[in-house]
């Protein structure tokens, strides 16, 4: 029996931005089998695509030649010949400038099934995310996305600079910047007014987004004074002018700042949203690795006396061993019910953790005190004279609350769960990010 044919989606990545693609491309990458993928997609959306999917790249890269249009036209053919389920994924709309339509002729021609999931073009992101509304009443009534890859010195035809200088209000180009000064001089001839305000974006929707304005007639040489490069888009027109008032993402508080975060991976995301939101790049390099390390018999041993009654307290000094105490008992078929103890957290953030499942601590030091003082000095009114207490803890942790304990009478049984040590293997690119000198602040 043959296999059944695959299919092949075409898949808009967005700018940038991962933020920017589709419902429906999240979808499409999450089924995938392949992901062929190009410079200017963001790898971060490689993630949403199963463990096991197989990702190619056909972008060009630094010491890594990139294929050429119609070597990408057979690898799809050829990948879904197989049955198997392709994603193209590709930087902003895969039908504008994407050479999308190309690879869904090859498709066709060669009777495959394929989809076509739009994403949003940079076209219009990169305006947006600089403040530039590409239409507005009363200002600007037309637009057109326009290739500025031909020189126009050339005499190329593929755009009619001349009829397009007027036509249309604002013009928003794609791979202008190389040729950027050849296409102001030639819209200028043909009419367009040189003090049209105009602006260039770099890394649109990005941390590293960059925005140079001025007049068509200045643009080129401001551009190139800043360095702008690649990937640029270039927007010519009145509506530029509202970036004025307008801008917004790149006049957030912590714009562009890159920003170290050294908690463990599990906790990283809660401040890694938070920096994000305030326009930040949260770079993670987690400083903490948490490992499981217990003898299972001990602490089913423990466990088994706590579900008798035999202790009086359960104390949690951090979030890390609420966790693991908690999957041990869900491991062994257990639940809440095994806690027929008094609670303690050291803090807010293990009372959260017990919080979240379905248990309220019975005490936990007062404000600003989330230490092992603290919590002694919390539990000083409790009678702890010849009192059991079950005391779930990381390996090589402090003595404190023990030896304190001790001194009041009671008996203190500890169990490691974890351990919190320096990773064996730290993150490649937070390392190699923090080595380049690429960091502003560390947390
Ligand atoms: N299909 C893509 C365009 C691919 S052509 C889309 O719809 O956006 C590549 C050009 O897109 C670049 O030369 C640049 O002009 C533009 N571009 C893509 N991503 C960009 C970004 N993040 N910031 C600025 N320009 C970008």
């Amino acid at each position: 029996m043959t296999k059944a044919a695959g299919r092949v989606y075409l898949v808009g990545g967005g700018p940038g931005d991962p933020g920017l693609i589709t419902v429906a491309g999240v979808e499409a990458l999450a089924q995938a089998e392949v992901v062929v993928y190009d410079r200017l997609v963001n790898k971060r959306l490689l993630k949403l695509a199963p463990s096991d999917a197989e990702l190619v790249f056909v972008g060009k890269e630094p010491g890594h030649q990139a294929l050429s249009q119609d070597e990408i036209n057979v690898l799809l053919v050829a990948k879904a010949r197989e049955g198997r389920r392709v994603v193209r994924l590709k930087g902003g709309d895969p039908f504008v400038f994407g050479r999308g339509g190309e690879e869904a002729q090859a498709l066709a021609e060669a009777g495959l099934p394929f989809e076509v999931v739009p994403g949003v073009t940079s076209a219009i992101a990169a305006a947006a995310y600089a403040g530039i509304p590409v239409t507005h009443r009363g200002v600007a009534s037309s637009v057109a996305f326009v290739t500025g890859h031909e020189d126009p010195a050339k005499g190329d035809a593929a755009v009619d600079w001349t009829k397009l200088a007027t036509a249309v209000d604002t013009i928003v180009l794609l791979m202008g910047i190389a040729n950027l000064k050849e296409i102001a001089d030639k819209l200028i001839a043909a009419g367009r007014d040189a003090e049209t305000p105009t602006a260039v974006i770099e890394w649109a929707t990005t941390p590293r987004q960059r925005t140079v304005s001025g007049t068509l007639a200045g643009i080129a040489v401001s551009a190139e004074q800043a360095g702008v490069g690649n990937p640029a888009v270039v927007v010519v027109g009145e509506a530029v002018r509202l970036r004025e008032t307008l801008a917004w993402f790149d006049t957030r508080p912590l714009f562009g700042k890159r920003v170290l975060v050294t908690r463990t991976r599990e906790q990283a995301s809660e401040l890694a949203h938070a920096l994000t939101a305030a326009g930040a790049e949260p770079v993670e390099l987690p400083a903490l690795q948490i490992t499981r390390r217990f003898d299972a018999q001990r602490l089913a041993k423990a466990i088994d006396a706590l579900r008798d009654g035999a202790y009086d307290w359960l104390l949690f000094t951090s979030a890390n061993a609420v966790a693991i105490f908690f999957e041990f008992l869900i491991e062994r078929g257990l639940d809440t019910r095994a806690l027929r103890t008094s609670v303690a957290a050291i803090g807010p953030g293990t009372a959260a953790a017990l919080k979240s499942r379905g248990v309220a601590a019975d005490v936990t030091p007062s404000a600003d005190a989330y230490t092992a003082e603290g919590l002694l000095a919390a539990l000083e009114s409790a009678e702890m004279d010849g009192r059991r207490v079950l005391l779930p803890r990381a390996e090589g942790g402090r003595e404190v609350l023990t030896e304190g304990l001790r001194t009041r009478g009671a008996s203190v049984d500890e169990v490691t769960l974890y351990v919190a040590a320096v990773p064996e293997d730290p993150d490649a690119e937070g390392l190699r990010r923090l080595l380049a000198g690429e960091i502003d602040v560390a947390t």
